[in-house]
């Protein structure tokens, strides 16, 4: 957006209290704080204020006042982001439209199998409230209990169930969004068929806020799965853990809801900054895999299913050990050791993170020639490799050394690590993001590893939906 004039800022703001309530326009700093400073604490920015509209009309209202007075918006969920999408820049000219107070669930439709709710529900309501009505609302990430269903189309989040119910994106059918006129595009048809041109929908999910505003969304809704069953299997190699993939497959088509992939040092990192938590088997395994099956019909069919393929898979020698959950307690634990991962890569210290997906066919060979590539120019330094196996994705962390400064290892190996990492990816068919976004993050990748024609399209898509830059400028991709 053009650089406005200062001096109409007080106007802008001004004409914000009178549409949303003075109460809903924050102004001081000490109020703006929380919403200008990213999750990972990573961007810190300003803000001439905070919008917190209760409506869509209101959110109308504020998109074309902010167009009339040359404000920027940065739309804002739950701040979970890691990517630096929610965060304002450092001019203190933008301000941030939070969408918090849009928090109705609208309705609940059993027969349908929708939900409609609005954009700054927090994941975990929505879940709640399928649940209430005997549904299952599959989305599913950490960050749960405080993001948004918005935030999660805006981002097209993933989670722990996309292999078997799909990302953000797959699970929405239908939404409603103010456009940079100010205007209100109802489209929460809540149809599993429309094929009447352009897929509007689908332009606005994982846009991050930069082509409009989503105040709405109608989401599927699935059967509350009867049993779950949760294994861990020790094997050898990341190929080893694909073989076991397409065995999985095979044996329990859909019913296979989770796979989830962790190296040996991923979990020696766990039981050494959480000695509660026991590393799972007597001897160690290069890699663990944690695989989950959801079934309709009933425990003992779920059971039968994971023996039957455990034991084709030591049949075929894939895997070296198994274990099998015989209780809810044993499945939490160990989901709780995927769940440590993260926290325990903090407790270690400051690392290099890369949330990539490449085909999962090549995981392997990409683990194999990216770890030798990284070993070759920064010696000592640890993997920590895991992720979603079953989408492809890993979550392909760069410790330093043992003994060297984290801080140090950063400043001296981040821009080097990365660009190993991304042109391994890109030479891999794969994508330097696949759950977190580009926000602020990831913007000179994007612009480094998409093809021009792919661009092209992208910025002409801004230039039509939102001319006058208003949404969110800064993300995603540079215009201009
Ligand atoms: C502990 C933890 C675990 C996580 N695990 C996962 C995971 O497994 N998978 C995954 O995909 N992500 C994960 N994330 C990232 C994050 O939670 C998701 O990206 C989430 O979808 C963001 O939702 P939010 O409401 O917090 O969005 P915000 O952080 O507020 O915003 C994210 C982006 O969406 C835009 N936006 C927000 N609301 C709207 C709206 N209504 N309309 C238009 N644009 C909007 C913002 O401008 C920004 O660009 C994790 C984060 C944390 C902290």
């Amino acid at each position: 957006m053009t650089p406005h004039d200062t001096a109409a800022l007080p106007a802008f703001l001004q004409a914000c209290q009178h549409a949303i309530g003075a109460d809903q326009v924050l102004d001081d700093p000490d109020d703006i704080s929380p919403y200008v400073t990213d999750w990972r604490r990573r961007y810190v920015g300003r803000a001439c204020a905070v919008l917190r509209p209760a409506s869509t009309a209101e959110v109308a209202t504020l998109v074309r006042l902010a167009t009339q007075f040359g404000v920027a918006l940065v739309p804002q969920g739950g701040n979970t982001g890691l990517a630096g999408g929610a965060t304002p820049d450092a001019s203190g000219r933008q301000a941030v439209l939070s969408l918090r107070r849009l928090d109705r669930v609208r309705a609940v439709d059993p027969i349908n199998d929708t939900i409609t709710a609005e954009a700054g529900c927090i994941l975990a309501h929505v879940q709640a409230r399928a649940a209430d009505a005997g549904r299952l609302f599959p989305l599913s990430l950490a960050a749960e209990g405080s993001c948004t269903l918005g935030g999660n189309l805006a981002t097209n989040a993933g989670g722990t169930a996309v292999l078997r119910y799909g990302n953000a994106r797959e699970l929405c059918l239908g939404l409603e969004v103010v456009t940079a006129k100010g205007e209100v595009w109802n489209g929460l048809r809540g149809l599993r068929k429309d094929n009447t041109g352009y897929d509007l929908r689908d332009i606005f999910i994982g846009a991050e806020g930069t082509l409009g505003i989503i105040t709405a969304a109608v989401m599927k809704l699935y059967p509350q799965p009867t049993a779950r069953i949760t294994a861990l299997a020790g094997v050898a190699s990341p190929q080893a853990a694909l073989q076991l993939l397409a065995l999985a497959r095979d044996t329990a088509g859909a019913l296979l809801s989770g796979f989830e992939l962790m190296s040996d040092f991923c979990l020696r990192l766990v039981t050494h900054h959480f000695p509660s938590q026991r590393y799972p088997f007597a001897v160690p395994h290069a890699q663990i895999v944690l695989l989950e099956l959801s079934d309709g019909e009933s425990e003992a069919h779920a059971s039968q299913l994971i023996e039957r393929l455990m034991e084709r898979a030591f049949e075929r020698g894939i895997v070296d050990d198994a274990l099998v959950a015989q209780s809810l307690a044993q499945s939490n634990a160990m989901w709780a050791l995927r769940e440590h991962i993260p926290l325990a890569q903090a407790n270690e210290g400051l690392n290099i993170k890369h949330d990539i997906a490449v085909p999962s066919s090549r995981i392997g060979e990409f683990i194999d020639t990216t770890d030798a590539a990284i070993a070759a120019a920064v010696p000592g330094a640890r993997m920590v490799t895991f992720g979603h196996l079953g989408d492809g994705n890993l979550h392909y962390n760069v410790q330093a050394p043992a003994g060297v400064d984290p801080r140090a290892f950063l400043a001296e190996h981040q821009a080097r690590v990365n660009r190993i990492v991304y042109d391994s990816v890109h030479a891999h068919h794969g994508t330097v993001s696949a759950e977190h976004g580009v926000g602020q993050l990831k913007i000179e990748d994007v612009a480094r590893y998409k093809s021009p024609v792919e661009l092209e399209l992208m910025r002409a898509l801004k230039a039509t939906l939102d001319p006058g830059n208003v949404f969110n400028p800064g993300k995603v991709l540079r215009c201009g």
